[in-house]
C-alpha cells in the first residue's frame, strides 16, 4: 500500500560545507521536523547503534522507537542490511543518469516510510533529511517523493581545509575521514554538478551568506520552501536550539541552547598558499558560478 509522504527538504552539498548547521536552524521553524542524515540510519543507527541528536543511543530514543514501529513494526536488523544492499545498487553518485533501477522503488519506500512516520510522531508538515549525497535526492525525486533541494555551497578553499583538519567523530572519538586537496576539489566538483543538474525544486544557499546574515538568509530560505519565517530562536548572533531527534551529522547536532553563528574563515591563514591555487584552479568555473572570486571570498 503506498503511503502519503510528507514534503522533503533535502540538504545537499558535499561534506562541512554547513549542512549541520543549516538543518538545525530549519529545524527550529514551526512545522518542521530535523531527521539528519537519513542514509546513515541504517548503518550507524539501527546496525551501529550510534547516538541520536538527543543524546540516546539511537535503539534507547523514543522519538525513533516511535517512528520504527510505525514504519517497520520495529528495526530489524535485516531491514537496514536490505536498505544498505540497496544503496549499494541504487544509489550511487556515477549512477546519476540511470537511475530508474528495477529496485529503486523498494529502496525509495524506505525512506517514504521513515519520512512518514517521522512528521505524523513530530507533528510536522515537513521533514528535513541533511544526507548531502546528490544521488540519493536523484533517487527520491525519481521515485515519486515531494522533495525539494537546498544545495548549501561553500567556498572550495575553505573546504578543502576542513578535510585536511583531524578531527574526532562526536559518537566514538575516532577519527573522521581525511583528504588531500585534489580529492576534495574532485568531489566537491561532483556533488556541485550533481546538483545543479537536478530537475526538481532547488533552493541554492552559500553558507557564507548564511554566516553573514543568518535572518536575511532564512526569511528568504523559508520564503522559496513556503515555511513559516518565525525567526525567534535567533537573537544577532545567536540562535537558541533546542534538542533534535537526528540521525547523524557532525557534533553541532547534540548543541542545545545558544549556539553562536560565526563564520569559519580559519582556511585563509591556515591552508597554504600553493594549496589554495591549486584548489582555486581547479575549480574556478563552479566558484565563479557560485559567486566566488578571489581570496577575499
Ligand atoms: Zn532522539
Amino acid at each position: 500500500m503506498p503511503v502519503t509522504a510528507p514534503r522533503v527538504i533535502f540538504l545537499g552539498g558535499l561534506g562541512r560545507s554547513g549542512t549541520t548547521l543549516l538543518e538545525r536552524l530549519l529545524g527550529a521553524l514551526p512545522a518542521v521536523a530535523p531527521l539528519g542524515e537519513v542514509v546513515h540510519l541504517w548503518a550507524r543507527g539501527v546496525l551501529a547503534d550510534e547516538p541520536c541528536g538527543c543524546g540516546e543511543a539511537f535503539g534507547g530514543c523514543p522519538f525513533w522507537r516511535e517512528v520504527g514501529e510505525r514504519a517497520f513494526g520495529g528495526w530489524p536488523a535485516p531491514l537496514a542490511r536490505r536498505m544498505l544492499g540497496l544503496r549499494h545498487r541504487v544509489d550511487r553518485t556515477r549512477r546519476i543518469p540511470f537511475v530508474g533501477h528495477p529496485s529503486l522503488e523498494e529502496y525509495v519506500a524506505g525512506y517514504r516510510r521513515v519520512y512518514t512516520a517521522a512528521a505524523e510522531i513530530a507533528g510536522a508538515r515537513v521533514v528535513v533529511d541533511s544526507s548531502k549525497h546528490a544521488s540519493l535526492a536523484f533517487c527520491l525525486l525519481s521515485g515519486g517523493v515531494d522533495v525539494h533541494v537546498v544545495h548549501v555551497v561553500r567556498d572550495p578553499r575553505a573546504v578543502a581545509h576542513a578535510w585536511r583538519k583531524t578531527v574526532e567523530r562526536p559518537e566514538d572519538g575516532r577519527p573522521m575521514t581525511r583528504w588531500g586537496p585534489l580529492r576534495t576539489c574532485l568531489h566537491w566538483t561532483a556533488q556541485n554538478l550533481a546538483l545543479d543538474a537536478y530537475t526538481g525544486p532547488v533552493t541554492r544557499v552559500r553558507y557564507e551568506d548564511l554566516l553573514a546574515d543568518p535572518r536575511a538568509t532564512l526569511s528568504r530560505l523559508a520564503a522559496s520552501l513556503g515555511l513559516e519565517a518565525s525567526l525567534g530562536f535567533l537573537s544577532g548572533s545567536t540562535a537558541w536550539l533546542g534538542p533534535a531527534h537526528t540521525v547523524s551529522g557532525n557534533r553541532l547536532r547534540f548543541a542545545v541552547g545558544p549556539v553562536e553563528l560565526s563564520r569559519d574563515d580559519a582556511w585563509h591563514d591556515a591552508l597554504p598558499r600553493a594549496q589554495q591555487t591549486l584548489v582555486a584552479g581547479l575549480t574556478w568555473p563552479l566558484m565563479v558560478r557560485y559567486g566566488y572570486r578571489g581570496a577575499a571570498a
